[in-house]
């Protein structure tokens, strides 16, 4: 058999139509409005709100434009409904403050439609929906189960698709029905970080590539802030360093997980095959665990196909074979087909699965997007940007005030995380 792997890229699909700009860094001004640590959408988003409103803005970025997640995910886009469920978070939050989680969530995907069109960023943003598979027929009976409520309480547009049905959606015979949601999209994501962050130099921001924070002094008027660059006096700091979240920042850092995750694309398949695979070119995840998500190239030309990383470091090489496994299980007449990309990127979990914005210590925050955070973010820098203007009523969401927890003696290393898959990916083979 030809060797499928060979000739295959170690950066990320998007990156052949919004290649990584190779640029100098500018000039760090001495005082600054506020500085934002983070040059991904959480950053951005941030930063457009704040310099549109006239302030002076730097964002400081520690790799080149776009390094972090942000132009490596899968560009789906969702409300991610909380994963612990109607029950789950009404246990932990009670009714109203539910309730106004899921509604506001239900929001996200519109969101950034709106923005994205009102700012002219063109990022093949399409309203393709999403089908949740149901990998084992217990797993369907849940999603009935869990889906009621969310419908009632939010009146998402969304139905239950019997086993008989599935290739209705999916050319798969893997599954045992799913749950349709039309709501769902897509977009290409470093498209839509370049517009960002042309957007947000339009304003006035500098954004500085190859600078990393490396130190914050809280001083009378804000924060002195070291860089491996200089040194900026600023009003305030925003911290929006998600995944990649490090030791200069220990308060958060002791409430992330960091976790890598990856995926890999496909060689351009036939419109028959693409037909067949995926008939309604909807956004696709599964209901393991350890679950797989896969969505067709905006094109519709490719698969692309995205899960847990083999490891916390980057091996493009292992996760790619392990992937197209995955995708084999689901897809299994892709077997002579061509891997030509396999990335990987950080995203951040958090103890309580929601994710988290706000103030502490005088730092601004948004991040723990838990693995969706593509319209997360976007809102939460958004409205982070509103709150760091002092306003209240526009920076205010149903997130805000969430106790942002971390365990005795963790430090910020998910040392436990390899033994905690290898457990949930145990679980998965056994059918539970
Ligand atoms: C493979 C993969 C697939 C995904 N798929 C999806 C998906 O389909 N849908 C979805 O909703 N979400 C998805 N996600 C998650 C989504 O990409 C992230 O939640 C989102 O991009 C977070 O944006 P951010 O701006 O908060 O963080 P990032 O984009 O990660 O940016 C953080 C930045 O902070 C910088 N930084 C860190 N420390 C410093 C410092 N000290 N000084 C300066 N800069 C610093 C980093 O270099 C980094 O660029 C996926 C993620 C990955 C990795």
């Amino acid at each position: 058999m030809a060797d499928v792997f060979a000739g295959m890229k170690e950066t990320p699909f998007w990156w052949e139509a919004a290649p990584r700009p190779e640029e100098e860094a500018p000039e760090l001004p001495g005082e600054i409005d506020a500085l934002i640590v983070g040059g991904g959408f959480s950053g951005l988003c941030t930063a457009r709100v704040l310099a549109q409103a006239g302030k002076s803005v730097l964002v400081c970025e520690a790799g080149f434009s776009g390094y972090g997640a942000s132009t490596r995910n899968g560009g789906m886009l969702g409300p991610s409904f909380h994963k612990l469920g109607v029950k789950g978070l009404t246990a932990r939050y009670g009714t109203e403050r539910t309730h106004a989680i899921l509604r506001q969530s239900i929001g996200f995907v519109d969101f950034v439609k709106t923005l994205s069109e009102a700012e002219g960023i063109e990022c093949d943003f399409q309203r393709s929906g999403r089908f949740r598979c149901a990998s084992r027929p217990a797993h369907y009976e849940q999603m009935a189960r869990e889906l009621e409520p969310l419908i009632e309480t939010t009146g998402v547009d969304a139905e239950m698709i019997p086993a008989a049905r599935v290739r209705e959606e999916i050319g798969s015979d893997r599954f045992y029905g799913g749950v349709r949601y039309r709501i769902d999209g897509g977009l290409h994501p470093a498209r839509y970080h370049d517009g960002l962050l042309r957007v947000v130099r339009d304003a006035g921001a500098i954004f500085a590539p190859q600078t990393e924070v490396t130190n914050l002094q809280r001083t009378a008027n804000g924060f002195r802030v070291s860089t491996t660059r200089g040194n900026v006096e600023a009003g305030q700091v925003a911290i929006c360093t998600n995944g990649y979240t490090g030791k200069v920042t220990p308060w958060f850092k002791r409430r992330l997980l960091p976790i890598r995750s990856a995926m890999i694309a496909t060689e351009p398949l036939t419109s028959e095959l693409m037909q067949r695979l995926m008939p309604t070119r909807r956004m696709y995840g599964d209901s393991r665990r350890v679950m797989a998500y896969y969505r067709p190239s905006p094109d519709g030309q490719r698969i692309l196909f995205g899960g847990r990383a083999a490891g916390p470091g980057d091996r493009p090489g292992k996760n790619a074979r392990d992937l197209r496994n995955m995708m084999l299980d689901v897809f299994p007449e892709l077997d002579k087909t061509r891997i030509t990309h396999s990335w990987s990127g950080l995203v951040a979990y958090t103890f309580d699965h929601t994710p988290h914005l706000g103030e502490q210590d005088g730092l601004f925050y948004a991040m723990g997007y838990c693995g969706s955070g593509v319209a997360r973010s976007s809102f939460f820098g958004t409205k982070l940007g509103h709150k760091m203007l002092g306003n209240v009523e526009e920076g205010r969401t149903a997130f805000d005030d969430l106790s942002f927890e971390t365990r005795p003696f963790y430090t910020g290393n998910p040392w436990f995380m390899p033994a905690l898959v290898r457990w949930h990916r145990l679980v998965d083979r056994l059918g539970y």
